[in-house]
């Protein structure tokens, strides 16, 4: 008898039982029409495999043991995964009983990707909010919050399973996913979480050339080489935050616009170069600039322009944010500034000794 453990390669016709771990219905449409297939988690007692399945009795349910005749065993985004189609069959196993061993690849959050959608990882939660909703006119409680390891933070959200605030956990079976462009986590009745000893971690501070990837909470240094000629005050569109310099928003044009401070610029740290920004808030922080009083004329954009100038154009800067990806390429959102100082120089020299460079 096949056991999942024993599937290394591609199979072309594989009998193999296994236990249904958790399983969907999608529908789709092409020119020939409406259809559905199904797909899921697979797993016997030495491991688990996605499963997709064009024929799949609707009566199959998650813990239900099942057979699965002529199934085909291909590589999909790299992974294994077995496939039942027209030519095979499904058998449902009722007096079978079945214990999964799920196996989930350890993750730092630096390294979260949609590839592996269950995962393990280990860190501490903190920022936890609750939320009720509402689905199928039944109500449960959400609770979200941030997960951070020693190389970044991600956002992360639990149905039903309640997080505790400062939480060090190793969590497996963690779901990853993406949400307007970045990852997330979460949690569900399947996860396991388990408490353990570990350090708070510190926020990691990264080289540019390392960064490929969107992280959240993680700082990097560097010199501002270029201040953009537009940062400073510019006319925003309330409805949806576009700058309209030129009067209203051609979207929207009954919306009043609104004076906001902004600033983009490069950054240089030696290994490579990447474009920041940085908001309202953050910039009237690091610049000491008053936002209530700022009004949207010449005079004043070259006197706001000019004090932005004098902070940060050659600066050596500490920049806290988060790095995110695009087709423009890499690009740095900072949510706090500041001036390199005696402890950030200590920081950066600590971390070079620990031999990222
Ligand atoms: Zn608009």
């Amino acid at each position: 008898m096949l056991k999942i453990a024993e599937i290394k390669d591609e199979i072309k016709f594989a009998d193999i039982t296994v236990k249904v771990v958790n399983i969907r219905e999608k529908e789709y449409e092409n020119e020939k029409g409406k259809g559905s297939y199904y797909y899921g988690i697979v797993g016997d007692e030495t491991g688990t495999l996605p499963l997709t399945a064009w024929v799949f009795p609707s009566t199959v349910q998650a813990g239900d043991v099942i057979e699965l005749k002529n199934c085909s065993v291909r590589k999909y985004n790299d992974r294994l995964r077995i496939y039942a189609d027209s030519r095979s069959e499904v058998v449902l196993r009722p007096d079978d009983k079945m214990e999964v061993k799920r196996t989930y690849k350890e993750y730092k959050v630096k390294d979260l990707n949609l590839k592996d959608q269950y995962v393990a990882v280990s860190g501490i939660i903190t920022g936890i909010e609750e939320r009720t909703y509402e689905k199928d006119g039944r109500s449960g409680v959400v609770y979200s919050g941030i997960f951070a390891d020693d190389t970044g933070t991600v956002r992360i959200s639990s149905f039903g399973v309640k997080m505790k605030e400062n939480l060090k956990a190793r969590i497996t079976g963690a779901r990853v996913q993406e949400y307007r462009g970045r990852i997330r986590i979460s949690i569900n009745e399947n996860s396991v979480i388990t408490p353990i000893e570990m350090q708070k971690p510190g926020v990691p501070l990264y080289r540019i050339s390392e960064l490929s990837t969107g992280i959240s909470g993680i700082e990097v240094t560097g010199i501002c080489v270029m201040l953009g000629e537009r940062s400073g005050l510019s006319m925003r569109c309330p409805e949806c935050r576009k700058r309209v310099d030129d009067g209203n928003c051609q979207e929207h044009p009954d919306a009043k616009p609104y004076v906001d401070l902004y600033a983009y610029f490069t950054l240089e740290d030696g290994t490579s170069t990447m474009q920041c920004s940085i908001g309202r808030e953050a910039l009237a922080k690091f610049t000491g600039i008053k936002t209530e009083s700022l009004e949207y004329t010449d005079d004043e954009i070259a006197r706001i322009h000019g004090i932005i100038e004098e902070k940060i154009m050659g600066k050596p800067l500490l920049l806290k944010g988060e790095s995110t990806t695009s087709p423009q390429g890499l690009s740095f959102r900072a949510e706090e500034l500041t001036h390199i100082d005696s402890d950030v120089i200590k920081k950066v020299q600590a971390i070079m000794r620990m031999g990222i460079d």
